[in-house]
């Protein structure tokens, strides 16, 4: 069945500073997801914490907002048949350690916490992340 949705993906700072931004949209088209929109932004703390606003009473909700404000970062509205879903699998595990062969953690992620890349985990969620940071 087809369901056409969108989804937010983040490359995350330790891959914009690696020079991962091409290979890892690249993947993204290569495996039927279409990037509708995409811009190069730096969030400041505040933004990162209003982002990831979810995680606000996990231990690790401060380094995260740090890290995600500490560099570059390029945010993208993919689009495509179950896309939140398909973009999901293609980033794997949360942490590299556990990622499947040939998704984008586990090919560039560092350690849990420098991951690569983001992605939206629910329709609702994709609405509300990519209104965050397109708000047409
Ligand atoms: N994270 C972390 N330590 C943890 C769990 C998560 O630093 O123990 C970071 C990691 O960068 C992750 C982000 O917090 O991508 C959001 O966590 P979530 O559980 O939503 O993972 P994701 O949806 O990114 O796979
Ligand atoms: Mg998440």
């Amino acid at each position: 069945m087809n369901k056409i949705e969108q989804t937010l993906s983040i490359i995350k700072p330790d891959a914009v500073e690696r020079n991962l931004t091409d290979e890892i949209k690249n993947f993204f088209i290569n495996n039927k997801l279409k990037i509708k929109d995409s811009k190069k932004i730096h969030v400041t703390k505040d933004e990162a914490a209003e982002f990831y606003r979810v995680h606000q009473t996990k231990p690790f909700y401060n380094d995260l907002c740090s890290y995600l404000s500490s560099g570059p970062i390029v945010v993208m509205i993919l689009e495509g048949d179950n896309a939140i879903l398909l973009n999901r699998k293609l980033m794997g595990a949360t942490d590299p350690k556990n990622a499947e062969e040939n998704t984008i953690r586990k090919k560039y992620g560092i350690s849990i916490d420098k991951n690569s890349v983001h992605g939206s985990d629910s329709i609702d969620n994709a609405k509300k992340e990519i209104k965050f940071f397109f708000k047409n």
